[in-house]
């Protein structure tokens, strides 16, 4: 006997990832619910990458006034105003809510507003936003639940915010700390530096972002130093210290203590899986909680994917919903959509910008038996009449044993506009004589990226060569 269900498909989760595959599958014709508790959109367009860029935009107005002097513009002493930023910010973060709400409606998938929990591997159980609980069954659910800032456990760790807190703050702090050295750090401290806020980043190891090319994460942090904040490397946290809620001071491994209104706690990120009812499912979790899924993102329990920052893989939004595609392919194409964790470029925006494709310079180095690597650093046009502004470094790496540009690394102002389309160039396979034979446009700070004549480093078998 054929069993029948509500649903073809239940999606938990309505961030990146789980909107695209309801659509997607709803296009399909197939019957989809959607489930969220939160506002639609997920991390990305709710406390992520939107509302995060917009605050960097706001940030960058304080060094844009500052260069503005040097080209002839007289400004008084600029004042900022953190509630107007929230709201619109939160405005438009609303708008978008919309949109999403629209879009899953308008596509066919039933939007249902609550929390979900796995009952069985066919049947979800849902707490509605409303009031009551529904009981759905599905042929399929997919887990795209996404993940949660993570704090490591100390004395004090209550009066941490994570950066969810950070968009909806009542105020901004005079001083604040902020803890960790990946994205998320550093894109927060040169956020609050730029709002005007005395802002130290602590970091437990020896150099900020080392997942990424040594040379640009080292130059970010001499230029974060020269933006004027204090940067404390191979400084650990042992205690935050306040009152009524508020942190007052941190106490770091040395037992020195650093004042602050506000500590930020930007380490890392962990899956979304509490209360998700996965112990009646056979579903496996690694250690840190995510879900192990196969190629085609099914887990152990038959009926049951995943995607997104749920499964770990590279925790951005571009991902998950590339993912999404790969997955409603399998489900109910014909099979052949493939997903490359390969080349898939990204940015750091911080300020000054990062971005990258392809493996560092440290990395490659051991992957190429040939590598060579051209690096160009210089002021960008902006800064010779403001004479206030860090330099643009920019770097190629080539596989020179059969010319092929392996990698590009951006550290300067519109990195990630730059690299987006460097990232086709390399998906495409192209050469360094590619990038020699193509005309640049003058004046722009990309056209450096193709009059690279001197290489900078050669690695043979590893070694750099004399
Ligand atoms: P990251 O993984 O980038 O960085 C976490 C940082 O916290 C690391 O420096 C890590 O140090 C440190 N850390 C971890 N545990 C502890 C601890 N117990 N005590 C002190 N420090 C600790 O995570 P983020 O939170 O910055 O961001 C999460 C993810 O979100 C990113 O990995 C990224 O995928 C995504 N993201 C993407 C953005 C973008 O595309 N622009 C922006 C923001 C986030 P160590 O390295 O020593 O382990």
């Amino acid at each position: 006997m054929k069993v029948t269900y509500d649903y073809d498909l239940i999606v938990i989760g309505a961030g990146s990832g789980g909107v695209r595959a309801a659509r997607l599958a709803a296009a399909k014709g197939k019957r989809v619910a959607v489930i969220e508790g939160r506002a639609l959109g997920g991390t990305c367009v709710n406390v992520g990458c939107v509302p995060k860029k917009l605050f960097v935009y706001a940030a960058q107005f304080s060094q844009l006034f500052a260069q503005s002097r040097g080209y002839g513009w007289q400004l008084g002493e600029p004042g900022f105003d953190w509630p107007t930023l929230r709201d619109n910010k939160t405005a438009e973060i609303e708008r978008l809510n919309g949109i999403y709400l629209r879009l899953l409606e308008t596509s066919g998938a039933e939007v249902v507003r609550g929390w979900a929990s796995v009952a069985a591997p066919h049947q979800v159980r849902v707490a509605l936003c409303t009031g009551g609980e529904r009981l759905l069954s599905g042929a399929t659910i997919l887990l795209a639940t996404g993940g949660e800032p993570f704090i490591p456990a100390l004395p004090g760790a209550e009066l941490a915010v994570s950066s969810n807190e950070m968009f909806y703050l009542d105020q901004l702090p005079e001083r604040a700390v902020v803890v960790g050295g990946g994205y998320i750090a550093v894109e927060f401290a040169g956020i609050l530096n730029g709002l005007g806020v005395a802002t130290t980043l602590i970091y437990r190891g020896p150099r900020l972002l080392k997942a990424f090319d040594a040379e640009l994460a080292e130059r970010l942090a001499a230029e974060l130093r020269d933006s004027g904040i204090e940067l404390h490397l191979n400084s650990d946290v042992v205690a935050i210290h306040g009152q009524q809620g508020r942190p007052q001071s941190v106490e770091l491994a040395s037992g020195s203590r650093l004042a602050s209104d506000l500590v930020l706690y930007a380490t890392g990120r962990r899956a979304a899986t509490a209360g998700l009812g996965l112990e009646n499912t056979g579903v496996v979790l690694r250690e840190n909680g995510s879900v192990v899924v196969d190629e085609r993102f099914a887990t152990a329990e038959p009926s049951i994917y995943a995607i997104g920052d749920l499964i770990d893989r590279l925790q951005l939004t571009p991902v998950a919903i590339r993912e999404a595609v790969a997955l409603v392919d399998h489900l109910y194409g014909d099979g052949s959509a493939v997903l490359s964790y390969a080349d898939i470029p990204t940015a750091i925006f911080s300020q000054p910008e990062i971005a990258t494709v392809g493996p560092s310079e440290e990395q490659a180095r051991q992957q190429f038996a040939e590598l060579d690597v051209y690096v160009t650093e210089f002021k960008p046009m902006l800064a010779t009449l403001a004479g206030v502004g860090g330099k643009i470094v920019m770097k190629l790496l080539v596989d020179a044993s059969c010319d092929r540009v392996v990698a590009a690394h951006m550290l300067g102002e519109h990195a990630a506009e730059t690299i987006q389309g460097l990232a086709i160039a390399i998906k495409a396979g192209a050469s360094k004589s590619h990038f020699d034979a193509t005309v640049g446009i003058h004046p722009s700070a990309a056209e450096e990226w193709v009059t690279l004549r001197q290489v900078s480093r050669r690695y043979r078998g590893g070694q750099l060569q004399g």
